[in-house]
């Protein structure tokens, strides 16, 4: 099997909130040593993409911004393509920088044009108000993903993006625009810009309905690791056959290169 290019989800695979995991950078080190290139997929749009890059430097790890991909850059890129122009809800502050960055305008009332659902650990009724009666006025309704939660340091999870996502799904009767895995946009745009082969791309992820799913729709390879979110038995459940499945991103480098 002839693998290059390596993409990481973060979130359950590389560090657990603010915990690496056990090996994880260790791993990647050796990756990059040995030639692959790394990328990271992160379904997490709560804050610009150049946190992130941080974050993963701050717990240890070699990172690079054109390396990173955020669901909070790949709806920046995506306002900017399709409806450039156009006035633009958030609710986190790390999404309006985000968008901000990228030249996006933002309103933050009830008269946008263009709604963008993502996690927001400060939310509040008086935003969801804001975002719902936006919708229903006629505005473009996007949503940084629909991860039903995310996992934290000791086994914990907390409610994610889709929590947010579904409240105004289910308020408005309208369906979203998904930026994040497991739809290829963020992928694609990898994909397009460093010249990749599918057929020669990794995808890593803990989680099944989005990293590996969207790994077998879009014809890479992947490797299940179980440091995070879905459960082995769960494999099934989703009809999905990983290339790989690990209890960490520490063994991969024997998965791949055995003695
Ligand atoms: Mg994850």
């Amino acid at each position: 099997m002839q693998i290059k290019n390596i993409i990481f989800d973060m979130d359950g695979v590389l560090h657990r909130g603010k915990t690496p995991i056990p090996g994880a950078a260790k791993t990647l080190a050796e990756l990059r040593k040995r030639g692959f290139r790394i990328f990271f997929l992160t379904n997490n749009g709560e804050h610009p993409r150049e946190f992130f890059v941080e974050r993963l430097r701050g717990v240890g790890f070699e990172a690079h911004l054109d390396e990173m991909y955020s669901s909070s850059y790949g709806t920046a890129r995506y306002i900017s393509e399709n409806f450039p122009g156009k006035r633009t809800f958030t609710f986190s502050r790390g999404m309006q920088k985000e968008l901000e960055k990228n030249s996006i305008t933002i309103d933050n009332s009830n008269k946008a044009e263009v709604v963008v659902a993502s996690l927001d650990v400060h939310l509040s009724y008086e935003k969801l108000v804001a975002a719902f009666q936006a919708i229903i006025g006629g505005a473009i309704f996007l949503a940084s993903n629909e991860d039903a939660s995310y996992p934290v340091e000791n086994g914990v999870l907390k409610p994610g993006a889709g929590a947010i996502t579904a409240a105004l799904e289910k308020s408005t009767g309208r369906k979203p625009t998904i930026i994040g895995k497991p739809q290829p946009y963020l992928l694609d745009i990898i994909i397009k810009e460093h010249k990749l082969d599918k057929a020669e791309t990794l995808m890593v992820g803990d989680r099944l309905e989005t990293d590996i799913l969207m790994a077998k729709q879009e014809g890479l390879k992947s490797c299940f690791v179980l440091s995070g979110v879905s459960k082995r038995e769960d494999i099934e459940k989703y009809g999905l056959n990983p290339s790989f499945v690990l209890g960490s991103v520490a063994e991969l480098p024997e998965t791949l290169f055995p003695k």
